[in-house]
């Protein structure tokens, strides 16, 4: 099997240590510090296509995208086009724009979304969410799933209390009791304990908000029909149910999650958030959804909601021009790209003996080293991430850059070509064989 390919990282690890002289970890994002893998962070000088190429000159074949936003690759040139037009016609004016109605109504046309707010990153979006159904609704609680990311709002770093119905305990130092002593985290598709907290508190619940596929346990896809279980449950307690579309939104499908189930079944979310592809790499993220709820929002209603870069024009361009790129040939183009790699990791770790479980929904997968599926957070907490460290070393070694933890989804675009895909297939069989040993 392939011998490694990288060269020398002395450029990266120097940056690491000038960047942790003056940064927390060295980075703005904790998972980029490759805490769970070990070992120094590359240094990404550019990216083109499907390939990032670090300070030290080393290339690598991108499965992080930018952790989603990348559906078409790096530097398309028409989004490097359209950002370089839209910078030169000014980077923010604080009034409305042309830009921002054009990419609001292309994610109406595309989700069951009736009106739009962009925002700059999907924290704000879930964010803003949660307090317009809070607003709306009158309620307070908020119901959440364990192992579900939302991004880092107060009120949703939570863990679990005591028992299935208590409330919330902080789940970082920072966040008051009081921040999270109104929400409630549940196991992930357990239909029990969510009809056990909507019979004791649903009158006191807000909303409810769930990843529509959850990506931030590494990939947990929703059992068959539980979303639609979810949406029917909130509307019987008058809660709102909020999905979460920042990872899959414009990716799992033309819409994101809701494309592959409510479109099919039937249903739509009250509100619905959206980040990562619908700004192109840029800082751009959305909350929208029932008409009726979203005129709560200020100036048409009482909630309060705003940004001084909200719809910035640039990301505004990045992200229409991604969306408008994002043909059904894109979506096809993915899944086949995605097919090719789950089947080669599947016969690489068959032939090293290692068990595993492949997890998806659309083009976005994650690999546990597992012997039985992950339905919910403890499943995934039970994997093997010392054998992950020594996988994610190998293929990096050889030219492929994973996501540098296990609990997080694998992300494949519009330029992954033959060569960059054959990079893949030909550095697993050596990484499949180091997670046997570690
Ligand atoms: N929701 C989901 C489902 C996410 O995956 C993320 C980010 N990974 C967020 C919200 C938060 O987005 P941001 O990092 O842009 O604040």
């Amino acid at each position: 099997s392939a011998a490694p390919t990288v060269g020398p990282t002395d450029r990266s690890q120097a940056l690491f240590e000038r960047a942790r002289e003056v940064t927390p970890g060295g980075v703005n994002s904790p998972v980029r510090a490759f805490n769970a893998v070990g070992g120094t962070p590359r240094f990404i000088a550019s990216a083109q296509g499907a390939w990032l190429t670090d300070v030290d000159g080393n290339e690598y074949v991108d499965l992080i995208g930018s952790w989603g936003p990348m559906l078409l690759g790096h530097a398309h040139p028409e989004v490097v086009a359209a950002v370089q037009a839209a910078v030169a016609r000014g980077t923010s004016y604080g009034t409305p724009t042309e830009g921002e109605v054009a990419l609001v109504e292309e994610i109406i046309d595309r989700t069951p979304v009736e009106k739009v707010r962009l925002v700059s990153s999907g924290t704000e979006a879930t964010m803003s969410a949660i307090r317009l159904a809070r607003g709306f609704t009158g309620r307070d609680v908020v119901v959440k799933f364990s192992g579900c990311y939302h991004g880092h709002l107060d009120a949703l770093l939570a863990s679990a209390g005591s028992g299935l119905t208590t409330f919330s305990i902080p789940g970082t130092p920072g966040v008051p009791e009081s921040s999270t002593a109104l929400t409630l985290v549940l196991p992930y598709n357990d239909r029990a304990a969510v009809e056990a907290v909507f019979a004791e508190h649903g009158d006191r619940i807000a909303c409810l908000i769930t990843e529509a596929a959850p990506g931030n346990m590494g990939v947990v896809p929703p059992e068959p029909g539980f979303n639609a279980f979810l949406a029917e449950t909130c509307r019987r307690h008058g809660a709102l149910f909020i999905s979460d579309e920042v990872m899959t939104g414009f990716r799992v499908s033309a819409s994101g999650q809701w494309g592959t189930d409510g479109a099919v079944e039937g249903w739509r979310p009250d509100l619905t958030t959206f980040g990562k592809v619908m700004g192109g790499g840029l800082p751009a993220a959305a909350f929208g959804g029932r008409a009726d709820v979203m005129s709560a929002l200020a100036p048409d209603g009482p909630v309060y909601q705003a940004g001084t870069l909200s719809g910035n024009p640039i990301a505004t361009a990045a992200g229409l021009t991604t969306l408008r790129l994002a043909t059904p040939e894109v979506y096809d183009h993915l899944g086949a790209v995605a097919d090719t790699i789950r089947s080669a990791v599947t016969d690489a770790f068959a032939a090293a003996g290692v068990p595993h479980v492949i997890q998806s929904t659309g083009s976005m997968f994650s690999v546990f080293l597992a012997d039985e599926p992950v339905r919910d957070f403890a499943g995934a907490s039970r994997t093997d991430t010392a054998a992950y460290g020594a996988f994610f070393h190998a293929m990096l070694d050889r030219g492929v850059h994973l996501p540098p933890s296990a609990f997080e989804a694998w992300f494949v675009s519009a330029a992954h070509d033959d060569r960059a895909v054959q990079t893949v297939l030909d550095a697993l069989p050596a990484a499949a064989d180091a997670a046997a040993v570690s």
